[in-house]
């Protein structure tokens, strides 16, 4: 499985673009700023997007996508998300104040987008790989997902914080070959990424430490630009039982099972 991380700040700057994954050729979770990183070629060659929630950093760059592609797409790129995010997206940005609505453009009959609602729990199948919906606790509909392709699982956590449902969640998972992360905020913020519902170092650690089998390599994203050195200082710190690396958006990995080897 080859995982292009497009986009996987908090924020954005110089360098910095919000969450996109690519995996393999056409598919991408989330559409956040990193998308903007794809040559018009790459973008084309994108057939199914699966959306975490609805929240601007993770959708941002999906309206735009679509008015590149509008002319030269001959089926419906398709969008996969929770039938509460698909309702968002349809009120508040595919609206024809916003942007507009490319789910009956250029024709109701052969439009360039198509929203596919999803359940928790339901695997569905892209080519080699099966992609699977799985709970998340954040201040809207949200999910993460876990992608299965040749043996190998990768899981990414969208935007959550933590509670007891959500590690007996991941209980039912076993182990993962990676599990990335998102940690917001440092700890002295806790009551901000308790009220905006993300994670801390502090949380993150209590998370890793209740799984019976945790994942053998964490991937740590969404860290907020302002707060990226305190957040990165406090996470030095912790004691985690699983090899730990901090993505940088551009970063892209080859995942085989027991195998997860950086592009070089
Ligand atoms: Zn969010
Ligand atoms: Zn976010």
């Amino acid at each position: 499985m080859k995982i292009e991380v497009l986009g996987c700040s908090g924020g954005v700057g110089q360098q910095e673009f919000t969450t996109c994954l690519k995996i393999g050729d056409q598919l991408l979770i989330d559409a956040g700023s990193g998308l903007g990183e794809l040559t018009q070629e790459q973008m084309l060659a994108i057939e199914h997007v699966f959306l975490t929630h609805a929240h601007l950093d993770h959708i941002c760059f999906l309206p735009l996508l679509l008015d590149n592609l509008f002319e030269q797409r001959k089926t419906p790129l398709q969008v996969y998300a929770l039938p509460e995010v698909i309702e968002a997206l349809q009120t508040h940005i595919f609206n024809w104040t916003i942007w507009p609505d490319f789910s009956c453009l250029p024709c109701q009959e052969n439009p360039v987008l198509q929203f596919n609602p999803i359940e928790i729990n339901q695997p569905i199948s892209i080519g080699d790989a099966l992609i699977m919906a799985i709970p998340a606790r954040h201040v809207v509909p949200a999910c993460g997902y876990v992608v299965e392709e040749k043996g190998s699982r990768f899981c990414f956590s969208g935007d959550t914080r933590l509670d007891e449902a959500l590690i007996n969640a991941y209980q039912q998972l076993g182990e993962l070959d990676v599990l990335m992360l998102e940690c917001a905020f440092p700890n002295r913020l806790s009551d901000i990424a308790h009220q905006s519902q993300h994670l801390t170092p502090t949380s993150l650690q209590t998370f890793i430490s209740a799984l019976d089998s945790p994942p053998k390599q964490l991937w740590i994203t969404h860290l907020k630009p302002s707060v990226r050195d305190e957040v990165l200082s406090e996470l030095m710190q912790l004691s985690l039982p699983a090899s730990v690396h901090l993505l940088c958006s551009g970063d892209t990995f080859f995942l085989e099972h027991n195998r997860c080897s950086p592009k070089t």
